[in-house]
């Protein structure tokens, strides 16, 4: 088997990275070492490890210029790359200050309320060792987005960024090094699905952020192994636009979340419902705003949007797009992809006369593309909205937030922007959020829940009185 792995530059098309795939060997060995220092790290008092992991902070931020520009020349884009660093020294320091609270909020004690003469008590026990799997859109975040809260709790990780963006790696293993209790229970490997596959057989629990099909394999070895797996999948999202929305706010809104990153996030909105009454004028305004939206092709410091990050995704935006104009529907502004010096770019694109027979409006598309229909009753959008595979997330814009709660609490998904899209990000530590049919599986990667996933739970019970004796027990 060919063990070397080729990166291409998204700006280039150029293969200018590459590494060898770790041995299974290398990867049974490295689960083994995190394992032996895991439990002296989970006994540990939470004071120590909070201080280990704020050290650990310190040190992103020393090698902050390094992860940026990995992470930058990765994904073909600056400013998000240049805002991973604090994003993650963020988390780090959010969770050291919620740790304590919650986790003192889920002890128990006291007696039985069977058996009051029953003591109970209640102990957690992090799980050993934490496999993550993670994607390319937001390489640095998405790979330590869990794997932040299950440190603190007391288990040790193994973590697997995607291959088509590992190149911050090797900066990011320079930060660990420098911490060496970190470095004893953490490790970062640059691998494909096969070495993603082998970590599975090696951990104790896994969280893996990928595609539905992906997450159907792993979550089908983690059942063989018979091991937790938390899953944060793809999604379809769904933004409804009343008819007494405002129309300059709700474009911005929809622009913004469709268009952002390229469109190459989760949740990105990719179904646009908009009321009949304003339908035509919403059109014509955000077609308006997608053409001062700029790529970002001459200068990486220019510009909104950037080429996509994994150059496959383009045959499916184009044969989705392909797909809808043959069924009839209409291209307003931007459309096939364009290479422009080796990278793959989309200018905002806007498609009207969209239908649910069309791809667009069904598979995940993940990029700038903004399919938009028609609806007359908020009860049809909002049939329309849950007629999905998905259910990650969503959004409604209505006249008030009210009206929009009304709407939104009917929509099958975790996380329901309302009078704005896109706004999951902001309650992290905050509230919790479950995915909807095959956009996630397991318990909230948000919110109290996520750093709660990473315990099992034993209960002590005592017998304040003597123990009942076999004789004093009479089969009725
Ligand atoms: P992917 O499923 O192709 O790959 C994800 C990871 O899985 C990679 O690291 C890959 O190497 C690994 N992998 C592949 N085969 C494997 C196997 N058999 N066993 C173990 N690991 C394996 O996904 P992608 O293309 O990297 O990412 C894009 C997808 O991720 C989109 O669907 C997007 O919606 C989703 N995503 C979801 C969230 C979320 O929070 N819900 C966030 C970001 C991205």
């Amino acid at each position: 088997m060919n063990n070397n792995i080729n990166v291409l530059n998204p700006r280039t098309g150029q293969v200018d990275f590459s590494f060898e795939r770790p041995s299974l060997g290398f990867i049974t060995d490295e689960c083994k070492r995190l394992k032996e220092s895991q439990e002296a790290w989970s006994e540990a008092p939470l004071a120590q490890r909070i201080s280990v992991m704020l050290k650990w902070a310190e040190q992103i931020n020393i090698h902050r210029d390094k992860i940026i520009n990995a992470e930058s020349t990765d994904t073909g884009r600056w400013k998000i790359a240049s805002e991973s660093p604090d994003a993650v020294i963020w988390s780090i320091k959010g969770w050291c200050d919620k740790a304590g609270e919650i986790i003192d909020e889920a002890s128990v004690a006291g007696n039985s309320s069977i058996m009051p003469h029953i003591k109970l008590s209640q102990k957690l026990a992090a799980y050993p060792l934490l496999g993550v799997i993670s994607p390319w859109n937001f390489p640095f975040l998405l790979s330590c987005i869990d794997a932040i809260p299950a440190l603190i709790a007391g288990s040790a990780a193994i973590i697997k960024p995607s291959e088509v963006t590992p190149r911050f790696i090797e900066s990011l293993n320079e930060t660990i090094i420098k911490v060496p209790e970190l470095e004893k229970i953490l490790s970062y490997v640059m691998g494909d699905g096969i070495t993603g596959s082998q970590i599975i057989d090696n951990v104790d629990i896994v969280c893996f952020t990928g595609s539905v099909s992906t997450g159907r394999k792993v979550a089908e070895q983690c059942a063989k192994n018979f091991i937790p797996v938390f899953l944060e999948l793809g999604g379809k999202d769904p933004v409804i636009v009343t008819k007494d929305a405002d129309i300059n706010v709700a474009t911005d809104a929809v622009l913004r979340g469709a268009v952002f990153a390229t469109g190459q996030i989760c949740y990105s909105i990719e179904r646009i419902y908009v009321h009949e009454s304003i339908h035509d004028e919403f059109v014509e305004l955000i077609i308006k705003k997608s053409k001062d939206i700029k790529l970002n092709d001459k200068d990486i410091h220019k510009g909104h949007i950037g080429p996509m990050i994994f150059n496959k995704q383009s045959t499916i935006i184009d044969s989705q797009i392909e797909d809808a104009l043959h069924k009839g529907a209409i291209l307003k502004t931007g459309g096939k992809s364009e290479k422009i010096n080796g990278g793959i770019y989309y200018r905002p694109t806007v498609i009207t006369e969209v239908d649910h027979s069309m791809n667009i409006m069904n598979d995940e598309t993940f990029g700038p593309i903004m399919p938009i229909m028609k609806f007359s009753s908020d009860e049809e959008a909002v049939t329309l909205a849950n007629d999905t595979d998905y259910g990650l997330s969503g959004a409604v814009i209505a006249g008030t937030e009210p009206d929009a709660m009304k709407i939104g609490s009917k929509i099958n998904a975790g996380g329901i922007s309302l009078m704005d899209t896109t706004l999951t990000g902001a309650i992290l530590r905050d509230a919790e959020k479950n995915s909807f049919n095959f956009s996630g599986l397991g318990g909230s990667r948000m919110g109290p829940a996520s750093i709660m996933r990473f315990f099992r739970k034993k209960a002590f019970m005592t017998n304040t009185k003597n123990p009942q004796r076999m004789e004093d027990i009479r089969e009725l």
